[in-house]
């Protein structure tokens, strides 16, 4: 089986794909509309986990109140985070809803996927704050991983691994027991190798990371894929403490 750890459902039919190749995923909501297509599509498979926050992205349009149904009811917390990069958002009010979407989750229990991008030394200081069980999704920044290790948090390899250096480091320097994969959808692979991609691509963006990752760490493709199959149930074990 392969595990996707961070996935965006742009298209129905991808789930179609995650059946057809066994593929369990964590795919992320980021409003009630999403999180209510995600239920809908985990009947068609079952191995679709389902992780809910606001995205840094959208602090200038909602507040912890509008997600805080959505978050009661959902297992996995994110993609919550800090970026000073790729969005315009007021950087005051991205920590403000960072920090009570990870207070929340820490109060409850609930293991948090990160989005970080220029802000990776900011947010180091909150998850000291609230420690919990934390994966950093899709890590591309050239300092401060070490710090992050040292908080023991789970890392899914980017689809860019191969094409940026600072993924290629991640790769090389997490511990093997702390790894997962992940596409972060369609859109995002085909942004990360700017070749178009269709949903038949999916498997393959994952089968791709493993051969990377096999050649970064110089370890056979079984041994690797079991691990990152137990990672994955790992991470996801650490949502039986909050039900
Ligand atoms: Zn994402």
């Amino acid at each position: 089986m392969l595990h996707d750890a961070h996935v965006h459902i742009e298209c129905d039919a991808l789930v179609d794909e995650m059946k057809l190749h066994q593929i369990e995923a964590i795919a992320n909501a980021s409003n009630l509309k999403e999180y209510q297509n995600l239920k809908k599509l985990k009947k068609r498979w079952d191995h679709l986990s389902i992780s809910a926050g606001i995205h840094p992205w959208n602090t200038d349009r909602m507040n912890f109140e509008d997600m805080e149904a959505v978050l009661e009811e959902a297992l996995i917390i994110g993609e919550i985070g800090l970026d000073d990069v790729w969005c315009q958002c007021d950087v005051n009010r991205q920590k403000q809803i960072f920090e009570q979407q990870l207070a929340y989750a820490s109060q409850t229990h609930k293991p948090v996927i990160l989005h970080l991008k220029g802000m990776e030394k900011e947010a180091l200081s909150f998850l000291k704050k609230y420690p919990n069980h934390y994966l950093v999704h899709w890590y591309s920044c050239n300092e401060y991983l070490k710090n992050y290790i040292d908080l023991d948090c789970y890392f899914t390899i980017g689809p860019s691994i191969g094409i940026d250096e600072a993924v290629n480091q991640v790769a090389c320097q997490i511990p093997l027991n702390r790894m997962l994969i992940e596409t972060d959808g369609i859109n995002a692979a085909a942004w990360a190798d700017g070749k178009p991609k269709t949903v038949k691509d999916y498997s393959n963006i994952l089968i791709r990371s493993i051969e990377e990752i096999v050649r970064i760490r110089n370890i056979e493709t079984e041994t690797l894929q079991a691990q990152l199959q137990k990672n994955f149930h790992q991470f996801l074990s650490y949502t039986k403490s909050s039900q």
